[in-house]
């Protein structure tokens, strides 16, 4: 048994956690997938839910937005040497800044198990206002007991497509079930029906838990509550998961 924990996201009324634009989530005690706009705000939320940075072995940026990777650096300034995982298609200036603050930084270039049962696929291509992008997410394989396990998949802004980051992972490992997909869905600009046919494909593959968070848009969430029942996660910062 893991569990996912978001640590930043831009919902998070009723909850004295900080929130903002941005995404973050702890795998383990080990792994921070993303880093949130606020190194302050996800430093505080850390301490608040029980984590100690101190613990944090890596870091994985899912893509080079500043949403994604603006805390990096007060956790740098706290962990000189940490690794910080990224992909190709980053700035070179993005690896300048990790080497600056001491990070030791890793470019991905392919599925690669970063720590005992979490994966990065490496690279996806996607289009972000006209351009190319390259965005990783991670693959998490759950369950100690090998005919038990199974698929999660967390993403950062799925600018690839959710649906395409998820049959990426599936590609990965297409032995095992899809449990669940949590991340930022990048439903924002996206018609109602464009969304639910993203859902009914997801849904289709196989998909038994969606938690469709940052960039999701009101309408991705909504969608998810109208179309998915009760795979449909509601999603926030603080947010548990179990996988
Ligand atoms: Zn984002
Ligand atoms: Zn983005």
């Amino acid at each position: 048994m893991m569990k996912v924990q978001v640590v930043y996201d831009n919902r998070g009324t009723g909850t004295t956690l900080h929130y903002g634009w941005g995404f973050s989530a702890m795998i383990g005690k080990t792994v921070l997938f993303d880093t949130g706009e606020d190194g302050d705000k996800l430093l505080s939320n850390l301490r608040s839910l029980g984590y100690d940075y101190n613990e944090i072995q890596m870091v994985v940026i899912s893509h080079d937005h500043w949403d994604h990777r603006g805390g990096l650096w007060k956790l740098l300034e706290k962990r000189r040497g940490l690794p910080v995982y990224i992909c190709d298609g980053f700035r070179d200036s993005f690896h300048q800044d990790v080497k600056e603050y001491g990070g030791n930084l890793r470019v991905v270039s392919g599925r690669t198990e970063i720590a005992p049962g979490v994966f990065t696929i490496g690279p996806i291509e996607g289009e972000y206002q006209g351009g190319p992008i390259q965005e990783q997410a991670i693959a998490l394989v759950s369950s100690e007991r090998a005919d038990r396990q199974q698929l999660n998949v967390v993403t950062g802004c799925a600018h690839p497509g959710v649906v395409k980051v998820v049959r990426e992972c599936s590609a990965a490992f297409p032995e095992l079930r899809i449990d669940s997909v949590l991340g930022g869905f990048h439903y924002k600009n996206k018609e109602d029906r464009e969304i639910a046919e993203e859902y009914r494909l997801l849904m289709e593959m196989g998909v038994q838990r969606l938690g469709p968070a940052h960039c999701s848009g009101d309408r991705g969430i909504e969608v998810c509550r109208r179309d998915c029942g009760e795979k449909g996660m509601s999603v926030d910062v603080g947010f548990l998961l179990d996988v």
